[in-house]
C-alpha cells in the first residue's frame, strides 16, 4: 500500500489521488466524522512554515495538493502525490455526492451577487443537494457569532467557505467545534467562477500546468503573492540537497 501521507516542507499532504480523495470524505460524512479540508498550494505551504498558529490548523486537517508545485516537490523529494487535486473540482465532485445523496449544503463568501448567483446554478445543476443556505463573506467581526448560530442551525453535510486564503482557513478554525457542519473546505476564488464572474484558465493552458500563469496575467494585482512560488520551489531544493549531503558526507 502506498504512504497515505507525504510531507512537503513538514505539511502533511494526502497522497490519495482525486477520486480517493472524494470516496474518503463521502466515507467520513457517512460515519458521521467532522472533516476540515485545507486545499494547499506553495502559499499555503510557506505561510505554514512561517506561521506556528497557521502551521497547528493545517496539521489538524485532511490536506489535499492544489496547485501543480506541489506535485513537483513530491516529485523531486520521491513522494507518492501523483496530480492535483483543486479546490474547484472537489467542490463540484462533492456537490455531485450532496444530489445522489440528498446532503445539506452552506456556503459562505463572496460578494454578495456573487455568491447569490453561485447558490442558484448550484441548485440548478445539482437539485437533490440542498443549498439551505448562503451568505456573503463582507461581514463585520460582531455578526461572526450570529453567522456561526445560522450556519450550526442548519447542520449542513458540507460547508464551503470563501473568504480568501488564509483567512478562510482561520476563521473555520477558529469555529470548527460550533458550526454543526460534517465536512467544512475553504474554496478560495471557486464562488467567483462558479458564478461566471471570473474565467478559470483554459483546459489547454490546465494540462500545460499553466493555470499559476493564466491567473497572474488575468489578474495581475497577484503578482507579490505568487512569490510564494519561486520561495517554495527554492526552499524545497534547498531542503533536498542539505538532506542529501548529510546522508553523503
Ligand atoms: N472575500 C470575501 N470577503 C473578504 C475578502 C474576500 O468574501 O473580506 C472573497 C472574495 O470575494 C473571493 C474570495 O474571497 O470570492 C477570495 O478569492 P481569491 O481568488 O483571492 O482566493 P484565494 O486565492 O485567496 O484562495
Amino acid at each position: 500500500m502506498t504512504r497515505q501521507v507525504a510531507k512537503i516542507l513538514d505539511v502533511p499532504f494526502s497522497t490519495r489521488g482525486f477520486r480517493e480523495s472524494v470516496a474518503y470524505m463521502v466515507d467520513r460524512i457517512e460515519s458521521g466524522a467532522r472533516t476540515h479540508v485545507v486545499t494547499a498550494n506553495p502559499e499555503i505551504v510557506m505561510l505554514a512554515r512561517e506561521h506556528q498558529d497557521f502551521r497547528s490548523i493545517v496539521e489538524q486537517a485532511y490536506v489535499v495538493p492544489d496547485g501543480i508545485g506541489i506535485v513537483y516537490a513530491a516529485k523531486w523529494t520521491n513522494q507518492p502525490i501523483y496530480e492535483r487535486v483543486t479546490g474547484v473540482e472537489l467542490l463540484e465532485a462533492l456537490m455531485a455526492e450532496a444530489d445522489r445523496r440528498r446532503w445539506r449544503v452552506y456556503l459562505l463568501g463572496a460578494h454578495p451577487d456573487v455568491i447569490r448567483l453561485a447558490a442558484e446554478k448550484l441548485t440548478e445543476r445539482y437539485p437533490g443537494a440542498g443549498v439551505v443556505g448562503y451568505r456573503d463573506g463582507y461581514f463585520r467581526q460582531d455578526e461572526e457569532e450570529q453567522i456561526v448560530k445560522e450556519i450550526a442551525g442548519k447542520r449542513p453535510h458540507l460547508l464551503f467557505v470563501a473568504l480568501g486564503a488564509p483567512r478562510q482557513e482561520y476563521w473555520m478554525a477558529k469555529y470548527r467545534d460550533q458550526l454543526n457542519a460534517s465536512l467544512m473546505m475553504g474554496v478560495g476564488g471557486s464562488f467567483d467562477v462558479i458564478s461566471g464572474k471570473v474565467k478559470r484558465a483554459p483546459a489547454m493552458w490546465q494540462k500545460l500546468h499553466l493555470e499559476w500563469f493564466y491567473r497572474l496575467l488575468s489578474q495581475p494585482s497577484r503578482w507579490k503573492r505568487q512569490l510564494a512560488i519561486p520561495r517554495f520551489v527554492l526552499t524545497v531544493l534547498r531542503e533536498k540537497w542539505s538532506s542529501r549531503s548529510r546522508m553523503h558526507p
